[in-house]
């Protein structure tokens, strides 16, 4: 195939021995007769169908080695197989009908004026000392960490300039809600900070938004202010990686284990405010080589009654003399998840809290001509949407981070080298000139890689895990042909052997 062309549809084959074309222009799956099959495969390997058809015998005819069967029912599946073709099956997808988009100025003012999330990271300093920490011994792609708060003014200043967006034509927002999250360090180390900046959002007079608050905490300090955070209905995220053992990383400075003080705090806000916990409050641990999806899952919902998030350690910017004792620590989700005695009840409760369900939930959206992100996409039609390099989110689309340092960064999971602005308590500095031209840098960069990829629909791949410091970044997981059809086909796997699952993720998977 020439460069810059791949193939719109892939042939798959099931571990229950079941054959779909899935076309991925076309966005159509279709199961298909043994027959209809084989015509396709003789055409994906070069073979005229046509040609092969004048060879065929009036009478019984043995085709490859599934089966015998008559011309009339040869040429039944052909009709078939013309039909498919006439209907845009097996064509080939350009280097411009894939990958066209750029970011454009306009375009980040359109999604900094529809933001969903501004978190500020409103303290460096913390409580605990978790040995696998982000901002700790395995990682070097962030900036050096003092005790420091965020200054409130310089906060003041974001959420003014965020209004001034917020509140201007571009924004086309159905629901207008937009989350204020509190990060850290340990966020309830700098209380004054949250308390002030709740009652300054709540008494600026919005036009259309309103605002709902956040916290990730690690539980130390929830007593404390546990009558404050309930009375302002703040989301909380108490970071926990399960029973005392599985807790064993989550230590203080001087190495003794924090779970019991965590817990104690737990259990007297779950007393004193249980309708809050119920609604409210939510958990996330860290899976690592002293816990397991099984440990943790069975923890929190046996003491909680609560389906935890579960997160890997995040595997970019690892320090080079740490990369052994990094990987020991390290455990892989799915793996982890498949190694349960009790997987499938597992799977099934924690649901799209899991990346394997995630995955699913992925392909499910972006192969369906059925779904859309927004109204917007329905009206333009899902397949005229140009598509960029990667699977990156858009500078705003997800959120507006704001670190200690002043810097604007497109979210707290990435390294703080590359800042998409500036604050301090005099104004906010956002140059979007500057930064469509980084992203389109960027991505023009992996243009070629993703071009040839088949993947490039379902790619989640963030711009900012791959080498972008470098003039070259290289993504290592890219698909050819046979190995997307092994993805596909691991997929429709999974959606056969579970019964319910694909209703589940139409009904339940809300697309951002
Ligand atoms: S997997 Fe890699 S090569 Fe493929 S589309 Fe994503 S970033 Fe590009
Ligand atoms: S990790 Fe990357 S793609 Fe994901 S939200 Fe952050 S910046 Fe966007």
């Amino acid at each position: 195939m020439k460069k810059g062309f791949t193939k719109s549809t892939v042939l798959l084959e099931t571990e229950n021995g079941n054959k779909y074309l899935f076309d991925r222009k076309l966005k159509k799956t279709i199961i298909c007769h043994l027959l209809l099959y084989y015509l396709c495969q003789l055409k994906e390997n070069g073979k005229n169908p046509e040609e092969w058809m004048t060879r065929l015998s009036d009478g019984q005819n043995q085709v490859g080695d599934i089966g015998i069967y008559t011309k009339q029912e040869i040429e039944y599946y052909y009709k078939k197989y013309q039909f498919l073709e006439n209907s845009g099956f097996f064509a080939a997808l350009t280097q411009e009908e894939i990958i066209t988009g750029k970011v454009t100025e306009e375009i980040i003012k359109q999604t900094l004026a529809n933001l969903k999330q501004i978190t500020f990271e409103i303290t460096e300093n913390c409580n605990l000392h978790c040995q696998y920490c982000g901002y700790g011994k395995f990682y070097n792609n962030y900036d050096s960490r003092t005790e420091k708060g965020l200054d409130i003014n310089t906060a003041k200043k974001v959420i003014d300039y965020a209004k001034g967006f917020l509140e201007s034509p571009y924004n086309t927002s159905r629901e207008n809600n937009t989350y204020i999250g509190f990060y850290g360090g340990e966020p309830l180390l700098n209380f004054p900070f949250v308390r002030e900046m709740i009652s300054y959002v709540n008494t600026q007079q919005w036009s259309h938004n309103f605002f709902s608050f956040s916290m990730t905490t690690n539980g130390l300090l929830l007593e404390k202010h546990m009558d404050f955070l309930a009375a302002n209905d703040v989301s909380l995220l108490v970071s926990l990686d399960g029973d005392e053992a599985n807790n064993a990383y989550r230590t203080f400075k001087n190495g003794a284990s924090s779970f019991d003080r965590i817990i104690w705090n737990i259990e007297r806000l779950k007393n004193k405010y249980p309708d809050y916990f119920k609604e409210r409050v939510n958990f996330n641990a860290v899976l690592h080589n002293k816990n397991s999806v099984s440990d943790i899952y069975r923890f929190f919902q046996e003491r909680f009654g609560k389906r935890p998030g579960i997160g890997a350690l995040n595997t970019s910017g690892i320090r080079k003399e740490k990369t052994d004792e990094f990987w020991k620590t390290y455990s892989n989700i799915n793996e982890s998840l498949f190694n349960s005695e009790d997987y499938s009840k597992i799977e099934k409760e924690l649901f799209i809290n899991l990346p394997n369900i995630q995955d699913i939930s992925t392909f499910i959206h972006s192969a369906n001509d059925n779904c859309f992100t927004d109204y917007r996409e329905l009206l333009r039609g899902s397949l005229k949407t140009q598509r960029m390099p990667t699977g990156t989110c858009l500078p705003f689309s997800k959120k507006l981070f704001l670190t200690v340092k002043g810097k604007i960064l497109a979210c707290e999971r990435i390294g703080q080298s590359f800042p998409l602005g500036q604050a301090d308590n005099t104004g906010v500095q956002i140059d979007f000139k500057q930064i469509a031209q980084q992203y389109n840098r960027w991505l023009t960069q992996m243009k070629n890689q993703c071009e040839s990829c088949y993947h490039y629909e379902q790619c989640t791949q963030c711009i900012y895990y791959l080498d972008i410091g470098a003039n070259k970044p290289i993504c290592h997981n890219p698909l050819n042909r046979k190995e997307y059809s092994n993805y596909v086909s691991s997929i429709m796997n999974k959606l056969e052997n579970s019964r319910g699952l694909y209703n589940r993720v139409i009904k339940e998977v809300v697309l951002e």
